[in-house]
């Protein structure tokens, strides 16, 4: 069986893939959200052309074929399109062998644990406590995230007082038995960062993303060595040798690949698997309900280092509205704090074909 066709359906937030053999077998992948027009045309110059017309089953090996062959570009934009590849090709395996992805990797179909992940600055700390103890109480969810610092900001709040304030509110307001998760997105110095880690131990919080920025791996080590807290990150992070880095000297003590910018499911086991000979838990990153939060579904319910709990975007339509419609039937139903993985095959979802239809086409074909 032979790589025959690979179609992609593109609107500029998402861009998903649908892949062929000759022998008319198929899967859906989905490439990393923001800028998938880019992406898609990053897929059919750089990516199909080393695929189509090869053996379709060794994603491994394919997808090494396509990193060596595409060298001179290592970085973030081609493991954005691979990502794409990767998931069909395991959406594929998975109806072939009419299994879902999360048994085809050892793991059950079933409930997963989410943490409800604000994705918010522009809130203020009490509203985001309302809105925290909304979400409980309507859907049973007992760990939530909220933001600290401003995103990449030279050591600066969102407004001054913020980062202090919205620690103490978030403690005082929920239930005492709510897991507090925080993330900076690379905002702190190391100092102000264990100042301010100091603060989250003292008020309950568990998780601590993205202190310092995440290019100065010994700036969130220092993080690391010095607070009790859990630091965790590595959500961007997308090189091998990088992670190898990470988990080799300890740099966090959770690690977050995200599935979509580490080109697919295939490269991010590897990363998990690198965590988990060192013993270190592996909470992926998923910002948004388009596949990626379904293919970490998959990915944690059957990985040995899962951390505690799914990240679970709680943002709406007023903040993502290019997350509508993308499915048939809801994907992201949550019940007493959980979201269920089913046993349908694949990736267990149905692009909704209206939204295929608007999108723009592109297709490679084997000659
Ligand atoms: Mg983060």
């Amino acid at each position: 069986m032979k790589i025959k066709k690979l179609e992609t359906f593109t609107k500029s937030f998402v861009s998903f893939v649908k892949v062929t053999t000759n022998t008319d077998e198929f899967g859906y992948g989905q490439m990393s959200t923001y800028h998938s027009d880019i992406t898609a045309q990053i897929f059919h110059k750089q990516i199909a052309p080393w695929v189509l017309g090869k053996p379709w089953d060794d994603f491994e090996d394919l997808e090494s074929f396509i990193l060596e062959k595409e060298h001179k570009f290592p970085g973030s934009y081609v493991l954005r399109a691979m990502a794409g590849l990767d998931t069909a090709l395991w959406d594929m395996k998975g109806r072939i062998e009419k299994k879902p992805i999360v048994s085809l990797l050892g793991g059950d179909p079933g409930r997963l644990k989410i943490y409800g992940s604000s994705m918010k600055r522009d809130i203020t700390p009490q509203a985001e406590a309302d809105r925290f103890m909304r979400l409980q109480d309507s859907l049973g969810i007992k760990a939530f995230k909220y933001r600290i610092g401003a995103e990449c900001g030279r050591n600066e709040d969102e407004w001054p007082g913020r980062s202090e304030e919205i620690i103490r509110t978030i403690n005082k307001n929920v239930d005492v038995n709510t897991r507090k998760l925080v993330d900076a997105n690379s905002c702190f110095t190391p100092s102000r960062a264990i100042e301010l880690g100091l603060l989250l131990e003292e008020n309950g919080v568990t998780h601590y993303e993205e202190p310092c920025p995440y290019w100065e791996p010994n700036q969130t080590l220092e993080v690391t060595n010095a607070l009790k807290i859990d630091v965790t990150g590595g959500e961007q992070d997308c090189d091998l040798r990088v992670w190898k880095d990470m988990i080799d000297r300890g740099i966090v003590n959770i690690i977050q690949p995200d599935i979509m910018y580490m080109g697919g499911l295939t490269r991010s086991l590897k990363v998990a698997k690198m965590a988990a000979d060192e013993g270190i838990p592996c909470t992926p990153h998923a910002a948004n309900l388009s596949l990626v939060t379904v293919c970490t579904m998959h990915f944690l319910k059957a990985i040995p280092n899962a951390g505690k709990y799914l990240e679970f975007s709680i943002e709406g339509d007023d903040y993502y509205p290019w997350q509508q419609n993308l499915f048939l039937d809801d994907p992201f139903s949550v019940k007493e704090g959980s979201v269920t993985i089913t046993d349908m095959p694949g990736w267990g979802v149905i692009i909704n074909p209206e939204w295929l239809e608007n999108s723009e086409y592109a297709v490679s074909e084997m000659q």
